[in-house]
Order: C-alpha cells, then structure tokens, then sequence
C-alpha cells in the first residue's frame, strides 16, 4: 500500500508548520519558539497529554488510541527533533530564515513537521490499541538533548517500550528509505591536545624544543592508530583539524595546540582508540622533551539499531514506498544524539530520501516537501502495526 490517503490531503498543512519552523530557527537549547509552536499544535490536535520543558525544552505529546493495549507491546515512542544550526541560509526560498546566522540545514524543521502531521492524524483516527509517545527534542546538533530528555524521566515517566528515530537522507531519492540492523552511525569523541615546548630563536633551534614539530610528528603519529593499530576490518576514523601555534616567522614558539574527532562503530574499538592517543602522545612527548597533555572527551555513542525493530522499519517502509524503494546501507561515520535513545530502549533509526539536495549541514540545504508524505504515512503505518487495534 501506498501512502496514507489523508496523510496526502494533510500535506499541504504539515508543509505550512514546516515552512514555518524553517523561518525562525532556533539552536541546541533555545528552541523556546519552535517547542510552543509543537505543543500549540499538539493540544490542537486533542492529545491527552502535553508536557513541555522536558530535557529543558522539549516536548512530549501522549495520544491513546480507541482500545487499551491488546498485546505485549503497550507504548510506543516517535521521535524529531527540533533545532536548527548556525549557518548563514544562501537559499532564494521565500520562507528562507529570518535570523541571520542560523538556519534549518539538517532538516530537523522537516522532522518535527512530519511528527506533527502523524500526532494529528493519530489524535483524528486512533485506529490503534495502547499509547503513542510523540518526542520533540531540543540540541540533537551538539548538546545532547536525547539524553537530556531520558534524564528527566522520558522513558518511565511515559512507559515508553520502543522508539522510532527518522533523519532525511540527500541524495537518497523521494519515496525511498535507507536502513540496517547493527551499528548505523558513529559514535563521536572530542581530542584537545596541549603541546608544551620551550620556544625561542628561530636560528637556535637546539636551544628549544619545538612545538610544531612536536605537534606535526603527534599527528602523523596518530594516523598510524587507525592504519596499524584498528583492525583492518573494524571502523574507525582519527581526525586531527586543528593545529593552532605561533604568529612569527623567526620564533619558536611554546606552546601549539591540536583539536580533533574520533569515530568509531563499536565500544571495543572506541576504547582501544581512546587507549591508543594517550599512548601515543605519552611516547611522542618522551621521544621530543616536550610537556603533552591530552583532553580526552566523550560524545555521542554509537546508534545501534536493534534487530527485531529494524525488521518492522524495514516492513513499514516497503509497505509505504514498494520493495525495491527500501535498501540496506553501510554505517555513515557522522553521529546523531539518537544513540541515547536506542541505548534506553530497543528501537530503530531510518533514513528518509531527501532526493537531490545539497548536502546535510550546507547553506544551500532544504528539506524536501515532496518526503513529507512518506515521512508522515511511515509514523503512522508502525504505530497502526505495532500496536494493532
Ligand atoms: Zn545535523
Ligand atoms: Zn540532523
């Protein structure tokens, strides 16, 4: 079966909140603006529940269907998020942003309609048996609001027992999805190295130790943890994108310091990695002289789709969009603040085709009305399913 036949008469509606969303973007926890646009619409609609302020500014919208729970599964949690990135727009759209600086480049405008297009039309039909959780979330670019949210209680608090992620996908086409079972997305760690040298004359370089060339021998280093250290077979990606010393062409100077990421798709090897650049620096700083130290922080986990859900996604989306419009795809490298939720409870994260677009992130991004549809039929068709009147 194709879309939902009302999900098609909505579309122009759930396309006016997405144009909305999209002229006042709003970053990480600020999204003050967009949460009372979402809980306005979730009390509209007749959900018997709305919670605001939830992981700071999020929104929780809770609608029961006709009958109460008939199976095992009881309660279902959807999610979108909400904030946008701060990036000047370089689009001609007449509802492009309105706040110089910012702007909806990740789609999340698109997500929280789609969202509320499925609250609405779930709070019209409640052709289901048992609760439907819907998740709006603050500060998925960064701020970890996912996690935010399971702190102040979501998953109890509601009962939840599964949940359901959606993100856009440039370049995969309208009216297909992308999904797999295991690890999907990165998990994200920060690296801030501090590089103590002992500058001085650039003509009396043995008088010094130097801190670039310590920091450029750090880096090379460094790559040799994923070409020698990661088996070849596993995922992991060390990029070094900062290298910060000196401002005089004849002075050698103290201090330099490096930033980078690491990814990687399991904890095993995130562990390692982690191990490995403290060795590393530890071995380059005792070969050199120079002071070394190293800011080791950890962000987002890895997204783990889990099997038996995965399994219902995939069944969903042929269902909406045709056998051959679902595929399988490798892991992407980036991260996403989900992971938090799959870590909670057993749940799935698919990729909606946003056809082509420029890329995820860029000024010239825009999410792709023409996916609303099979966005929207996609919420809807898993709650009817999984938890069937
Ligand atoms: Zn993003
Ligand atoms: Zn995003």
């Amino acid at each position: 079966m194709p879309v939902i036949n009302r999900v098609a008469d909505l579309q122009p509606e759930i396309m006016a909140w997405r144009h909305d969303i999209h002229q006042h973007p709003e970053l990480m926890y600020d999204v003050d603006r967009t949460a009372a646009f979402v809980a306005e619409r979730l009390r509209e609609f007749g959900c018997d529940e709305v919670v605001t302020g939830l992981g700071r500014t999020g929104v929780v919208g809770v609608i029961r269907g006709r009958k109460p729970a008939a199976g095992d599964l009881k309660v279902v949690g959807l999610r979108a998020d909400m904030d946008a990135l701060p990036i000047e727009e370089a689009t001609d759209l007449p509802y492009a942003s309105k706040v110089p600086g910012k702007m909806h480049a990740c789609g999340h405008d698109g997500h929280t309609a789609m969202l509320l297009g499925a609250a609405r039309y779930l709070a019209e039909t409640r052709n289901f048996a048992g609760d439907v959780v819907v998740i709006f979330q603050p500060a998925e670019e960064g701020g970890a609001g996912a996690a935010a949210m399971i702190k102040d209680g979501l998953m109890d608090r509601f009962g939840i027992e599964q949940v359901y992620g959606m993100h856009n996908g440039p370049g995969i086409p309208v009216g297909a999805f992308a999904i797999s079972p295991g690890p999907i997305m990165a998990s994200t760690d920060s690296v801030d190295i501090r590089i103590e040298g002992v500058g001085g004359h650039a003509a009396r370089p043995h008088m010094c130790i130097d801190s670039v060339l310590v920091g450029a021998q750090l880096i090379t280093a460094l790559q040799s943890i994923v070409s020698r250290t990661v088996d070849p077979l596993e995922s992991a990606v060390v990029s070094i994108c900062e290298f910060h010393a000196g401002n005089a062409r004849n002075v050698i100077p103290q201090i330099a310091e490096l930033k980078g990421t690491v990814r990687t798709l399991t904890p095993e090897v995130r562990d390692l990695v982690e191990k490995r650049v403290h060795e590393v620096a530890a071995g380059v700083a005792q070969s050199t002289g120079a002071k070394i130290t190293v800011e080791y922080e950890r962000g987002y986990p890895v997204v783990v789709n889990h099997a038996e859900q995965t399994e219902v996604a995939q069944r969903i989306a042929r269902d909406i969009a045709g056998d051959t419009n679902v595929v399988s795809m490798p892991p992407l490298m980036g991260a996403e603040d989900f992971a938090y939720m799959l870590e909670a409870r057993p749940g799935a994260f698919i990729f909606i085709g946003n056809g082509d677009s420029a890329g995820l992130h860029h000024p010239a991004y825009n999410f792709n009305d023409d996916a609303i549809v099979y966005g929207t039929s996609y919420w809807i068709k898993l709650v009817e399913t999984q938890l069937a009147a």
